[in-house]
């Protein structure tokens, strides 16, 4: 593990912390100053948001390398339109700290493995191996050592974390029209995950309805990806047991960010507003094998 001191920015406006900077590393987040006590119970409690593609930034440093790639870069290639946004309402609604980055997927793809033969891009694939090591560095170490970090103290704190990664895809891949508005990815093998997604899933279809602003949202779990794929939550799974860790990565399609008006905010609401109704259900569930396990003791 490398050595990078997160950096704390209160209000978010400021995204490159100057320790990162003068680190020549980066770890880019953001925690609100206090956790209020809140009405929800321990999964809320312990709760990281992260967001892995949610700018396109290419370091100066860098730039040359993508010469002519300007399209790519602004494309859903170069990072995921609308997911930072979520990211943002997600942990300010909960309170929760935000891990995020704004360094494009073409230099390095936060959400793959060490050893994924697409963790560059094709361009950074043609280039030595030294540069693609400092990259990693610089931009890839920093953001999961400190979502690790983050994970393990709402472990030690709570007993178990909730960890919401925030992402978007675009609205049609080779020719395909991708047939949902959210996704909902998880481990169908982990049972406390299951039963979220469950939750969250029928709490965004019920704050949906009645909605002329949200009206036939379609919402699919594992679609357009499977949760089991390679990634930052796979990672986390193999690391950390199913009643410790529940590690989903929710999928916007990108068509409602590119809409923009005031549906694109109150989609947004509502998937926060559903997933807090979710976890009050969770919680309800936790508690009372918490106080069966008590009781039993
Ligand atoms: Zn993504």
């Amino acid at each position: 593990m490398i050595e990078s001191q997160p950096a704390v920015i209160p209000d978010g406006a400021g995204l490159v912390s100057d320790l990162g900077r003068r680190n020549g590393l980066e770890s880019l987040s953001e925690r609100p100053g206090q956790r209020p006590p809140g009405p929800l119970g321990p999964l809320s409690a312990g709760m990281v948001i992260t967001c892995e593609h949610g700018g396109n930034r290419l370091p100066a440093r860098y730039r040359h390398f993508f010469q002519g790639q300007q399209a790519t870069l602004d494309s859903h290639r170069g990072f995921d339109p609308g997911a930072l946004l979520l990211a943002r309402d997600l942990a300010a609604a909960f309170a929760a700290p935000l891990v995020l980055s704004t360094v494009s997927r073409l230099l390095v793809d936060l959400n793959r493995s060490i050893g994924h033969p697409r963790l560059h891009s094709e361009t950074l694939r043609k280039e030595s191996a030294e540069l693609r090591q400092e990259i990693v560095k610089r931009y890839y170490q920093p953001h999961r050592a400190h979502t690790e970090d983050l994970i393990r103290q709402a472990v030690a704190a709570h007993g178990r974390v909730l960890h919401v990664s925030a992402h978007s895809f675009t609205p049609e891949l080779d020719g395909k029209r991708r047939n949902a508005d959210i996704g909902l990815l998880y481990d169908p093998s982990r049972p406390g995950e299951a039963a979220l997604c469950q939750r969250w899933k029928a709490s965004l279809q019920s704050c949906a309805t009645g909605r002329t602003d949200l009206t036939n949202l379609t919402i699919r779990r594992n679609y357009p990806y499977n949760g089991k794929d390679d990634g930052l939550t796979s990672w986390f799974r193999r690391r950390l047991a199913a009643d410790v860790y529940v590690g989903i990565e929710v999928e916007i399609n990108q068509k409602h960010a590119f809409r923009g008006g005031r549906h694109w905010p109150a989609l947004r609401a509502a998937i926060v507003e559903a997933l807090r109704q979710a976890l009050v259900a969770d919680d309800d569930v936790l508690e009372a094998q918490d106080l069966s396990r008590l009781r039993r003791s």
